[in-house]
């Protein structure tokens, strides 16, 4: 990361106020002043100080990204675009990876980080983490798959689900649902909508815990999580 961007970012400062201060030679880069805002440092490793006082960079990341439709939740892929390929330098300097997955068409909610404790505590299947889905189903859903989801739906390979809450917003040939799970099988609300017949045509993650998606991000966009935030899922 280029040194006039960490300071911006610490909030220090527009990029030209950055300029002013690094002229006035009271910043230093491992103890050496320096006056040149696009030399490039590690913010985890390399020791900024302002008038002899050291810079704490955060260690962490956490990020709440929109995820769109057409990406994959992978650090890398040769053949497909992953979520981390939306994120800017910034943020990829930290290493972050995706908490869970979402399918490559599946939409909403996607939480960041490169904390691998706060991923594990929100994933693992004995914490029974609330995970909120709207979707677009081909098909009447029904009061009968509103019981059947409630009472754990067997799929198609045998294992029955957890009990899982069924709302029914809207339903005719293409109907509209909300589903909370708790557990994260591999494609499970779509197996689970395969279970009882019908397909899911469009799905989309919007809450995680107590967590609700920005409606203000946009498909790809993405901010940090404020510390409210942060502490709301711990
Ligand atoms: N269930 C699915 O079927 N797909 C997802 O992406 C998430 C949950």
């Amino acid at each position: 990361m280029r040194l006039d961007k960490l300071l911006a970012n610490m909030g220090y400062g527009s990029r030209k106020e950055v300029k002013q201060l690094l002229k006035s030679k009271i910043v230093t880069l491992n103890d050496q002043v320096v006056k040149d805002g696009s030399l490039k440092l590690d913010p985890v490793v390399d020791q900024v100080r302002i008038n002899g006082k050291l810079l704490q960079y955060k260690k962490n990341i956490y990020i709440m990204m929109n995820k769109p439709k057409g990406v994959i939740c992978a650090t890398e892929d040769e053949k497909h675009r992953t979520v981390l390929d939306l994120l800017n330098d910034e943020e990829r300097i930290f290493q972050p990876f995706p908490v869970g997955r979402l399918d490559k068409d599946t939409e909403g909610l996607l939480l960041l980080t490169n904390d691998g404790a706060f991923s594990h505590s929100l994933m693992s299947p004995k914490k029974h983490v609330d995970k909120c889905y709207q979707a677009k189903i081909k098909g009447e859903v029904t009061e009968r798959d509103v019981q059947i989801f409630a009472n754990g739906v067997t799929l198609e390979d045998g294992y029955k689900t957890k009990p899982a809450h069924l709302t029914v917003i809207e339903s005719g040939p293409e109907s509209f649902i909300e589903l909370t799970i708790t557990e994260g099988k591999y494609h499970q609300v779509k197996r689970m909508f395969q279970a009882v017949g019908k397909y899911v045509l469009q799905l989309k993650r919007v809450k995680i815990s107590v967590m609700h998606l920005d409606k203000a991000l946009k498909a790809g966009e993405y901010r940090e999580l404020t510390n409210d935030e942060l502490k709301s899922l711990n």
